[in-house]
């Protein structure tokens, strides 16, 4: 059922929302659902502009412009992140809202799409600004009904972090004190205000296991030349941001990947036989740039690395950085887009004729949406996941190891009991649980895109909207359209 819209536009025929839209046209074509169920997942539900005054520090009053799109109530709530950013408009909170329906269905997360943008660069205002802008927004999102635990689920997004969501989550609670699960208003917390440990890292964990589905199958790396798995595979990461630094920290310490070029704003760096990662950072820390780093070659356009010889190139600071006037150059085997966006579509079609595997974006860098879904659920049942278990699972281990001494006569020392209990019996924490549900989520999903993609012999980030569509065409069959 769709909510009544309080806008009907729906996006012009050129823009961020149109792109998103003939990708989906593009996938339709491989599937044979009716027109108007089609059209009914591509709409995007809900849009809702408006304007408030904040009091800067300086007693001047100021009128910010703010958004939230929700694309699609196939399932509720609808989900999403709040960027804020001089350049958010209409047209991008549109396609981002439906580029999050999309994602969410391919990695089975039970929520539709939503995006919001404030008008605001974040480096322009105090702290205090900042927050009266977060709370008066999110009183803002009240009133209209645009949040809540079963109503729409913010998160963040660009310019905003742990700290906004905090202020988002008091706001709401602060003025709807009779909601129980208030809490899950809102993801992205800190941990000690509801959020789930294990959040900071997931996309970048995400993008990890996504590579390595992508490299397990012999058939795909056969076609690249290359050998099956991640260890000794040649890695350059744009950006080492939150996304970007986990990602590579991932793939070099549980991947045994090799990183071998670095991109950031300074420059970037160059090292066939490979750094590591943790000293790269550390070197940055202290000179305030990865310039310089110890046997490796400084490249002065960062922009260049993009085109270094590699296996995999992991694109993870910003969108458009892969173009029709750099995709003849790109080098790498597989791209795995772990920023939004990062190849335009007519670099796209280069290199998907080119044979480069690309990982999209609208699965890769599912793993924050995925974890957000943890975090909901964590809220929603007032306990931290494995609270109840884990206890119980290291006496049970213990247990099981008792009864195996006993009915193999073996009479274990007391120490090697305590040792083996140590390795085997440990219960699982949190950050375990949430690791292991997102490892589950990203192989799972893969596995559909590959089938996807073998059926119906089409690149990847065809096959995954595809899996979306097929989804969330489902859910209509399923449910009717009301009335
Ligand atoms: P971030 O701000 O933490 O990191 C971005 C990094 O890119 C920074 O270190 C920045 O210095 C670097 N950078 C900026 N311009 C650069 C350039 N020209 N060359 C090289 N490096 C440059 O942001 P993030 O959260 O890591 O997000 C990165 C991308 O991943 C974005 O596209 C974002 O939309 C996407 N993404 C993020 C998440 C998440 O959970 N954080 C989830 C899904 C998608």
């Amino acid at each position: 059922m769709k909510p009544a819209s309080t806008d009907t536009a729906n996006g012009t025929d050129h823009g961020f929302f149109a792109e998103v839209n003939s990708m989906f046209d593009t996938a339709a074509q491989h599937t044979d659902h009716p027109k108007g169920v089609l059209h009914q997942i591509r709409a995007c539900d809900n849009i809702v502009r408006f304007e408030f005054p904040i009091k800067r520090d300086d007693g001047s009053i100021e009128v910010i412009r703010a958004y939230r799109a929700e694309h699609s109530h196939h399932k509720k709530p609808t989900k999403g992140g709040i960027r804020y950013a001089l350049n958010v408009n209409v047209d991008e909170v549109m396609a981002l809202a439906s580029l999050m329906s999309y994602k969410c269905a391919i990695v089975d997360v039970p929520f539709g799409g939503a995006k919001g943008g404030v008008c605001i660069d974040a480096r322009n205002y105090s702290v205090h600004e900042l927050e009266r802008i977060t709370r008066r927004y999110t009183f803002e999102l009240i009133r209209k009904n645009f949040i809540g635990a079963g109503v729409d689920v913010p998160a963040p997004d660009y310019g905003t972090g742990p700290r906004e969501m905090a202020w988002i989550m008091d706001t709401y609670n602060q003025m709807t004190d009779d909601d129980l699960n208030g809490l899950a208003c809102v993801t992205g917390k800190p941990v000690g205000q509801g959020g789930v440990r294990g959040r900071t890292e997931a996309t970048g964990r995400g993008v990890y296991y996504g590579i390595r589905e992508a490299c397990a199958f012999k058939h795909d790396m056969d076609a690249l030349g290359l050998d099956t798995g991640t260890a000794g595979k040649s890695v350059v990461v744009q950006g080492i941001g939150n996304v970007g630094y986990h990602a590579a920290r991932i793939l070099q310490d549980e991947g045994d990947a090799t990183i071998v070029g670095i991109a950031e704003i300074e420059g970037a760096i160059y090292d066939p036989s490979g750094f590591d990662i943790h000293d790269v950072v550390a070197h940055r820390e202290e000179t305030g740039s990865i310039l310089d780093f110890p046997g490796a070659t400084n490249i002065e356009d960062s922009y260049k690395a993009l085109e270094l010889e590699c296996d995999i190139l992991v694109p993870a600071a910003l969108e458009g950085v892969i173009t029709k006037a750099n995709a003849p150059d790109i080098k790498a085997k597989i791209i795995a887009e772990a920023a939004n966006g990062p190849v335009t579509t007519e670099a796209d079609e280069i290199l998907v004729e080119k044979g480069t595997l690309i990982i999209p974006d609208v699965y890769l860098n599912a793993g924050g949406v995925t974890v957000s879904y943890f975090e909901w659920l964590r809220n929603l049942s007032h306990v931290r996941h494995g609270r109840m278990s884990r206890r119980f699972e290291e006496r049970n281990a213990e247990r099981i190891l008792r009864a195996v001494d006993e009915l193999t006569d073996q009479s274990f020392d007391e120490q090697l009991m305590e040792d083996l209990v140590k390795r085997v019996g440990f219960g699982a924490s949190e950050e375990d649980l949430v690791n292991s549900g997102l490892e589950d989520t990203m192989a799972f999903a893969y596995e559909e895109i590959r089938t996807e993609r073998e059926k119906h012999g089409i690149d990847m980030r065809t096959a995954a909207f595809v899996s979306a569509i097929n989804k969330i065409a489902k859910s209509y069959a399923d449910m009717g359209i009301f009335p």
